[in-house]
């Protein structure tokens, strides 16, 4: 079951609420082995992953792309998720071995992991400049903040929910979630539906062991009757290259490269989203220093 990662789009039979549910164990795992992440670290980067899945799929066409950073005065620290309209994703979390004493209570620790801070959606549609908004951290567990952040920055009712599953040996045994939306002009009847809906406690990633988003939906839209409208396969991409890692050095200026050059040896830049190593020759860096812009004399 769910050996595939995959999302799926959904409209509810009266066209009140729309809904959007994936599973994609492949993706956290992925990423889990990627950062060699702690358990609470696996489950706060693969909630972030899977709520930046769901919004890249928000947004409107190819090249789109959406970022989702949390960083929170917790033992995590910072995490970062880019995705964007094709279903790719990536991230990382700036402490992965982070880890604290298990309170035994659900979503504990990742609150603790997160702490208190803010949290930040940016999204870019390629036009001008990129629409970028920030909360403040509101529960600390991921959905809830997405939760928050759509009533806050977005004024539209939303509810988010995400969860990781691990084996003892802190491998992913399934992931996934969903986001539900009302539309404008949803009836007192679809809210009060929905909210005795969402009110049970549901163990997410549990039932995704063994069923596909398209059956989670029906659970959390019971009586809804949603229509699927769209499936998609989604997966860990990284777009790092030789080249990107260039223009990363280009980044840090002439008298940063100088410096390089001088000391005569091969640098190694890792990149933060995979981990894959790029050497840079001093050649290669004599070239990147040549491609700057000559700097501008004082005035
Ligand atoms: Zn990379």
């Amino acid at each position: 079951m769910n050996e595939k990662d995959i999302l799926v789009r959904a409209l509810s039979k009266n066209e009140e609420v729309r809904a959007f549910a994936l599973t994609d164990k492949g993706i956290a795992e992925e990423a889990r082995k990627l950062h060699e992440t702690s358990p609470i670290a696996t489950e706060a980067l693969g909630r972030t992953l899977s709520a930046g899945l769901i919004l890249g799929d928000m947004m409107k066409e190819k090249g789109d792309l959406v970022t989702i950073q949390f960083f929170g005065d917790g033992g995590l620290k910072h995490i970062l998720v880019t995705s964007d309209f094709e279903g790719q994703v990536k991230g990382y979390v700036s402490v992965p071995g982070y880890t604290a004493l298990s309170t035994g209570e659900e979503g504990d620790d990742i609150r603790k992991g997160i702490g208190r801070g803010t949290l930040t959606v940016i999204r870019d549609y390629h036009l001008k400049e990129p629409y970028s908004s920030q909360i403040a951290i509101h529960t600390g567990d991921i959905a809830g903040d997405l939760t928050y952040y759509f009533s806050q920055s977005e004024q539209t009712p939303t509810s988010v929910g995400l969860d990781v599953l691990l084996g003892e040996d802190g491998a992913v045994l399934a992931s996934g979630g969903y986001l539900i939306q009302l539309m404008p002009f949803a009836s007192q009847k679809t809210i009060d539906t929905l909210v005795r809906n969402l009110s049970r406690p549901f163990p997410i990633a549990q039932y995704l062991v063994s069923h596909t988003p398209e059956e989670l939906l029906s659970v959390v839209l019971d009586g809804f009757d949603p229509q699927i409208t769209g499936t998609k396969d989604v997966s860990w991409h990284c777009s790092c290259s030789e080249e990107r890692g260039k223009m990363v050095i280009a980044t840090l200026g002439r008298k940063e490269i100088e410096e390089m050059i001088r000391e005569n040896k091969p640098v190694e830049a890792s990149c933060v989203f995979c981990g894959k190593k790029y050497t840079y020759t001093k050649e290669e860096l004599e070239e990147i220093l040549s491609s700057l812009p000559q700097e501008k004399r004082a005035a």
